[in-house]
C-alpha cells in the first residue's frame, strides 16, 4: 500500500498522546511519500519552464511536458484531447465554462459541489435524484425536452440549427455522501442526445481510476491536493476543439505566440492557450506523480474502513448518515452524518481537542444538497427535531487506520 506523510502525534487534555486521526481527507489529502520525494529530487534543479535556454530551464521544461503526458496517459486522453494544468477542479470547470461556444446550454443537477454548480451561466438544474436510475431518467427527460426529440441525430457538440451545443456537467463521486454517480450511463444518454459531458472527478480520482474512455466523458476535472499531491495544481482534460476555439482563459506570456508592433496578438492553440504566465512546475510534477502511482493502487483497504465505519454508525441510534441513494449504493471513502440536538461545530471542535480527530463540519460547499440531506436524515431519526445547521463528515483514504475509525465511533457513541 502507498504511504503518506503523517503529522504525528497530538497530546490530549488527559495527558495521553495519540496519532492524529486525519479524517478530513476529502477536503485535502496528505502528501504521498513518493510525491514528496519526487518534488525534493527536482527542487535543486528548479527553474523556468518554456522560457530559458540553460540546463535548468531545459530540464524543467522536459519535466513539465512529461507531467502533461503522464496525466494524459493516466486519464486516457485520445489524440483529439488536451490536458490543461489549472489550479484545481474549480479552476478547471471555470475554464471549461469560459470556453463553451456561444449559446451552449449546460444541464446539471442541484446536488453538485459549488465548483460544478456556480461556473455555468443559466444552467438547467435538475433536482437531486433519489437513485442512480432516477438520475439517468431525469437527464434523458431533460435532454429530450431540450432537443425537442430524444433521438434526433445531432452531432455531439455541434448543435442543431435551432439551438447551440449542450453540455452535461455531473460529479463522479459526491463530496457529501461519497456516493458514486452512474457517469457512464449518463454519458451514454448525453451522447445519444448529441450533448457532451464533463465529469467532476475531484472525489473519484483519489479513490478509483478516473479515465475519460471508461467514464464515457468528453472532459474531466480533478485536483492534485485531493490526490495526495500538494503544490496547487489541477487538470482539465478533454476534447481540444472548444478549448482551441475559445479566447485564452488568461491573457499574457506563454499563451501568446506573437504580439505584433500594432499589438495584434496571435494566440497559441493547445494547452498553452489557457496556461498564460509561468507554469506551476512542482504542482504539475506532483500531480502527475500521484496520478501514476495511484493508477496501480487497489483501494480495498479504504473500502473496508468505510464499511466498518458505516456499520458502526448504523448501530448508533442518535446518529444518522446523510445519503441520497439507497444505503447499499457504492461509494468512495466519504461519510457525512448528523447528530440531531448537538451543535456540529462544537462537536467537531471536541473531537479535535479531546480525541485527536480531524473531521469536517459545515455544508461542504454543496449547500443546497447538504441542507436537503440534513432535513431528510433528521426526519428519519426524529421527525419533531429541527435539522442541524450543518453536518459532519468523515473521510478516509491512504493513511487512515482502523484505530482512527474506531476512535471516532467511540467518541460518537459517548455522546449518547
Ligand atoms: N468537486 C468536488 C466533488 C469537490 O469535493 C471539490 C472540493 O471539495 C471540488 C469540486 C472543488 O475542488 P477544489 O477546491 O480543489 O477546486
Amino acid at each position: 500500500m502507498l504511504s503518506v506523510l503523517s503529522p504525528g502525534e497530538v497530546k490530549l487534555p488527559d495527558g495521553r498522546s495519540v496519532e492524529f486521526a486525519n479524517l478530513d481527507i476529502a477536503a485535502t489529502a496528505p502528501c504521498l511519500t513518493t510525491v514528496a520525494e519526487t518534488v525534493a529530487d527536482l527542487l535543486p534543479f528548479y527553474g523556468s519552464v518554456h522560457r530559458g535556454a540553460g540546463a535548468l530551464a531545459q530540464r524543467c521544461t522536459r519535466e513539465y511536458d512529461q507531467a502533461r503526458e503522464t496525466v494524459a496517459e493516466v486519464v486516457g486522453c485520445g489524440p483529439g484531447d488536451h490536458v490543461v494544468f489549472t489550479r484545481n477542479t474549480t479552476d478547471a470547470l471555470n475554464l471549461l465554462a469560459h470556453a463553451l461556444p456561444l449559446g451552449t446550454t449546460v444541464v446539471t443537477f442541484d446536488a453538485e459541489h459549488h465548483a460544478n454548480l456556480l461556473p455555468w451561466r443559466r444552467p438547467v438544474r435538475l433536482p437531486a435524484p433519489s437513485s442512480p436510475d432516477a438520475a439517468v431518467a431525469a437527464l434523458d427527460a431533460a435532454l429530450t425536452r431540450l432537443t425537442g426529440a430524444g433521438t434526433t441525430a445531432r452531432r455531439a457538440g455541434a448543435g442543431a440549427a435551432s439551438r447551440g451545443p449542450l453540455l452535461v456537467a455531473v460529479t463522479a463521486a459526491g463530496n457529501v455522501t461519497g456516493e458514486l454517480w452512474p457517469v457512464a450511463r449518463l454519458a451514454e444518454v448525453a451522447h445519444r442526445h448529441g450533448a457532451r459531458i464533463v465529469v467532476d472527478a475531484a472525489q473519484l480520482a483519489p479513490h478509483a481510476p478516473a479515465r475519460l474512455p471508461d467514464l464515457g466523458a468528453d472532459y474531466l476535472a480533478l485536483s492534485g491536493h485531493k490526490m495526495y499531491a500538494p503544490f496547487g495544481a489541477g487538470v482539465l482534460a478533454g476534447r481540444a476543439d472548444w478549448l482551441d476555439a475559445a479566447a485564452p482563459y488568461l491573457a499574457g506570456g506563454g499563451a501568446s505566440a506573437e504580439v505584433r508592433a500594432d499589438f495584434a496578438v496571435r494566440w497559441h492553440t493547445g494547452p498553452a492557450r489557457h496556461e498564460a504566465g509561468t507554469p506551476n512546475l512542482l504542482g504539475a510534477v506532483a500531480l502527475a506523480t500521484a496520478c501514476r502511482v495511484l493508477a496501480g493502487e487497489d483501494h480495498a483497504a479504504e473500502q473496508a474502513l468505510v464499511a466498518r465505519f458505516r456499520v458502526a454508525l448504523a448501530a448508533l441510534p442518535h446518529v444518522e448518515e446523510l445519503r441520497l441513494f439507497d444505503a447499499a449504493a457504492p461509494r468512495v471513502g466519504i461519510v457525512s452524518f448528523t447528530v440531531p440536538g448537538a451543535d456540529p461545530d462544537d462537536l467537531g471542535a471536541q473531537l479535535g481537542r479531546r480525541h485527536g480527530i480531524g473531521v469536517r463540519t459545515g455544508l461542504f460547499c454543496a449547500h443546497p444538497l447538504t441542507r436537503r440531506l440534513l432535513a431528510d436524515a433528521t426526519a428519519r431519526i426524529d421527525p419533531a427535531a429541527a435539522p442541524a445547521p450543518a453536518a459532519m463528515r468523515a473521510s478516509f483514504g491512504l493513511g487512515t487506520r482502523a484505530e482512527h475509525v474506531d476512535r471516532l465511533v467511540a467518541a460518537l457513541a459517548g455522546l449518547a
